[in-house]
């Protein structure tokens, strides 16, 4: 027997703009769009009058720890964080523990992960200093949907973990990789027809300016807007030599994106993402914050702010990911040079992106930065990321006419504490179904754990 569902009666965001219809759903699949009456025989019907349906979010950017640090997050605290905020899916980054850095690997986690997810999921493969050619077409093979390189980051060859800023005389450290690195595995990810994705931050520039963060202006001048620039431009001349799609994770500055866009403008096949947290925040909300708003690249300044909304609402940047990346409170509550950077945010990216996009005058803006560029840049646009015939049925329904104040109360994350804490959202989430399945109500999930890993095609 077949499993339908009809939505019904609610304004629906389709690429082609909203539109009052129902949406028929069968096997979890979009079958129809129908105007007027629905006369589904045996459907589920759910009344949406008067709500926004709208397509699930695919973050492609969190950090699930799991396996590596249960006491951070899991694959199943991620996901019910996901499904209450109407993400459907998520890209999990392969800085777990074993780094992800070959099939075997990949396998594995694929295995836990979908023992415990609530939403369907996708994983990244590793690049290391080491990494060669045959590991990444085994990662690709395994499905991967791209690769993660981690400028300035070095590997443990005994954790099995990259590592910040690790101790130069340690034997046990794998050099990070570097340009060359990239420049010797471009003609392989271009091969593969596959994203690779950098961590955009010189690590020769971050070493020159290294400091004690005594305060907020130390650890921005820690980390300057040049390191993002010239990380982006040589990794897409890298990029371009062979033809490789570059995708630039977490754009923070103005000048990043004038970097970006040049590389554009040349040719470069470059995505760019950038996180609400850049979009919402700037180093005046430090004072309130403290390090709940540490992260890297760090949130700078008003202006870089203002550049970055400019460039989601052009449409130069389509990607809007969270980096959602929990650390205990023991964590984050050492000093600023000692607390973990990185924050949680895969539960408020739909609803501080509607929020914005509201405010800049076009509230379907959101989908295309949540869903649309996110499934074009993951090569999930034939399944993912639209209400249209034979895409998956992930829906989110949404109350336009109630508010949601950001708190640590609502969150599903194993980490409660937000770099958005306190923001208005003038929407609420009512409903979220992962292939037609529900996975959430009204902030709670339901149902059991039943999401698939995702592949490019
Ligand atoms: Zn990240």
């Amino acid at each position: 027997m077949t499993d339908q569902l009809v939505i019904s009666g609610g304004t629906v965001y389709t690429p082609q703009g909203p539109v009052e219809i129902n949406v028929h759903v069968s096997d979890g699949v979009i079958t129809g769009l129908e105007d007027g009456e629905s006369m589904s025989m045996g459907a589920r019907v759910v009344d949406a009058r008067g709500m926004f349906v709208l397509p699930g979010a695919i973050d492609v950017h969190v950090h699930s720890r799991d396996p590596g640090f249960p006491e951070k997050e899991d694959f199943g605290t991620l996901t019910s964080a996901a499904a209450a905020g109407g993400v459907t899916t998520v890209l999990d980054m392969p800085n777990t523990v074993p780094g992800v850095d070959s099939d075997g690997v990949l396998e594995a986690k694929a295995a836990l992960a979908h023992s415990k997810a609530r939403v369907d999921f996708g994983l990244w493969g590793l690049v290391r200093s080491s990494s060669t050619a045959e590991q990444l077409e085994g990662l690709a093979k395994a499905g991967a949907m791209g690769f993660k390189a981690y400028l300035g980051y070095a590997f443990s060859l005994v954790r099995k973990q990259i590592q910040y800023t690790p101790d130069a005389d340690d034997p046990d450290m794998e050099a990070p990789p570097d340009y060359g690195t990239l420049l010797r595995l471009a003609p392989v990810v271009a091969a593969l027809g596959l994203p690779l994705v950098i961590h955009a931050e010189d690590p020769g520039i971050l070493a020159a300016f290294r400091r004690p963060l005594d305060s907020y202006a130390d650890l921005l001048a820690s980390r300057p807007p040049e390191a993002e620039a010239v990380a982006i431009s040589a990794a897409a001349a890298i990029a371009d030599s062979v033809g490789a799609r570059l995708h630039v994770a977490h754009l923070s500055s103005a000048l990043g994106l004038v970097a970006a866009e040049a590389a554009i403008r040349d040719g470069s096949r470059l995505s760019l993402e950038t996180c609400p947290q850049y979009l919402w925040l700037s180093d005046q909300d430090f004072a309130r914050l403290g390090t709940a708003m540490k992260m890297f690249p760090p949130v700078r300044t008003e202006s870089d702010r203002d550049a970055l909304i400019d460039g989601v609402a052009r449409g130069v940047i389509e990607v809007v990911a969270t980096d959602h990346a929990p650390h205990t409170d023991a964590d984050k509550a050492r000093s600023l040079d000692e607390a973990a950077a990185g924050s949680p945010g895969v539960q408020t990216l739909y609803l501080s992106c509607l929020e914005l996009a509201k405010q800049l005058g076009d509230v379907w803006k959101a989908p295309k930065w949540v869903c649309e560029g996110p499934a074009a840049m993951a090569g999930l646009h034939e399944s993912k990321g639209q209400i249209a015939p034979g895409f998956d049925a992930d829906l989110v329904i949404v109350d336009p006419r109630r508010n949601t104040i950001v708190r640590p109360e609502m969150m599903r994350s194993r980490q409660r504490h937000s770099a958005l804490e306190g923001l208005v959202s003038s929407f609420s989430i009512v409903e979220v179904y992962v292939r037609g399945r529900p996975v959430a109500r009204g902030g709670r999930t339901v149902g059991k754990a039943t999401g698939r890993m995702v592949s490019p095609p």
